[in-house]
């Protein structure tokens, strides 16, 4: 193999495939699953990842995202809503992530669906890797972008983590919002689709009560969801699954960053933001972007994790006390939003990417 390798084809992986590619290298993108699939995820868009895909090509309009114009907050039964302070849509992860690939494809990467990865090791001059097949590879660069999954050897040095939970619904959520809706041990975000339908996506301690029983079966998920706010009961009443369970990954190990050897970490292997605020995607695609410009210049995986991580912490960190403390206290939150509007506004712009 000559160029490097890419384990995982979601935003990361296919945004550091599209710009290796472009600069004449060949990387080899090697994804487990065999076509894109639904992921956990809130599947809320802004500015940020419109950026990131409109440097790859990509526009959110033409792959049929929906506007979002407002988000709503709810908690027992205190509600405020906001006019959101930049663009934001909403677009399924299945129909992204597959729209990334085929881009991925058509600038000349190796896009190989279906391939998983069971091991990478150094062997000297780069990468040996294993397939879960048993096929070998040796690759002179490895782009680590298994999302919320680990790689045998190169866990990432993260503790604990959240459980994450994604429901598709039918019926009709509150149009042109993002609504979010405390509920025991956490928070959802239910959002309309393009096509119709909803978006219920949860993170949540996995530890609260009445969380493992959310994870095993749709109702059961949307009646705890529903017990944390008059809001949520109302919605959700209206609304029926269109999956038996929700989609569940556990352990997210939200304000993880990682500095540091290794291969080069993108996208949830390099940084999870904090829920509530920031988006994941962009962030998958920023750091993408620069890992392939890093691989271009040279850059060495330590250096280019350094890179990385000082142009987000500042983010991070306030999305940490954010996030802590609108999860701490959600009443008092929305009383604040409801008094003061504008202070959503200027914690989501300083904990997006420029
Ligand atoms: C509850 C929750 C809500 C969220 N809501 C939002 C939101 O509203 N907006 C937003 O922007 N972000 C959101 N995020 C974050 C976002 O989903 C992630 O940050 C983003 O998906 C990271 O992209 P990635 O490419 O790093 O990983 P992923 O999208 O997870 O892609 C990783 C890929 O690697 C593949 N893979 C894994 N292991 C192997 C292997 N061994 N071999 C081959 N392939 C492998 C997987 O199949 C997968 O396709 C949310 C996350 C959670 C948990």
């Amino acid at each position: 193999m000559s160029g490097a390798a890419i384990v995982g084809g979601g935003p990361a992986g296919a945004a550091a495939a599209i710009a290796l590619a472009r600069a004449g290298l060949r990387p080899r993108l090697l994804e487990r699953d065999a076509v894109a699939q639904e992921k956990v995820c809130g599947e809320f868009l802004a500015e940020d990842a419109a950026r990131g895909l409109a440097e790859l090509g990509l526009d959110l309009v033409a792959l049929g995202a929906l506007p979002l114009r407002r988000a709503i907050f709810a908690a027992g039964r205190a509600t405020a809503e906001i006019k959101l302070p930049f663009a934001a849509w909403s677009l399924p992860r299945a129909r992204l992530d597959a729209a990334l690939l085929e881009a991925a494809a058509a600038a000349g990467a190796w896009v190989e669906m279906g391939m998983a990865v069971a091991e990478a090791v150094p062997d000297g001059s780069g990468w040996a890797l294993r397939l879960a097949d048993g096929t070998a590879l040796h690759a002179p660069a490895l782009v680590l972008a298994t999302g919320k999954h680990e790689l045998r050897g190169l866990r990432r040095a993260a503790q604990g983590g959240a459980l994450g939970l994604k429901l598709v619904l039918q019926g009709a959520a509150p149009d042109a919002a993002v609504t979010l809706l405390v509920c025991p041990g956490g928070y959802a975000g239910l959002q309309p689709r393009p096509d119709g339908g909803a978006n219920l996506c949860a993170a949540l301690d996995p530890h609260a009560a009445g969380v493992a029983a959310a994870a095993r079966s749709a109702e059961a998920f949307v009646a705890h969801v529903a017990q944390g706010s008059e809001l949520a009961a109302r919605l959700l009443g209206a609304m029926r699954p269109a999956m038996a369970r929700p989609l569940a990954v556990a352990g997210i190990p939200y304000g993880f960053l990682h500095r540091g050897d290794g291969p080069f970490r993108v996208g949830d292997q390099a940084a999870v933001i904090p829920s509530f605020c920031g988006d994941g995607v962009a962030m998958a695609l920023r750091s993408g972007l620069r890992a392939a410009q890093a691989l271009r210049a040279g850059v060495t995986a330590p250096a280019h994790h350094a890179a990385f991580a000082a142009d987000i912490a500042g983010g991070m960190r306030i999305a940490r006390g954010v996030s802590a403390a609108a999860l701490r206290a959600p009443s008092v939150m929305i009383a604040g939003l409801r008094l003061f509007p504008g202070l959503a506004g200027l914690a989501a712009r300083r904990t997006r990417l420029g």
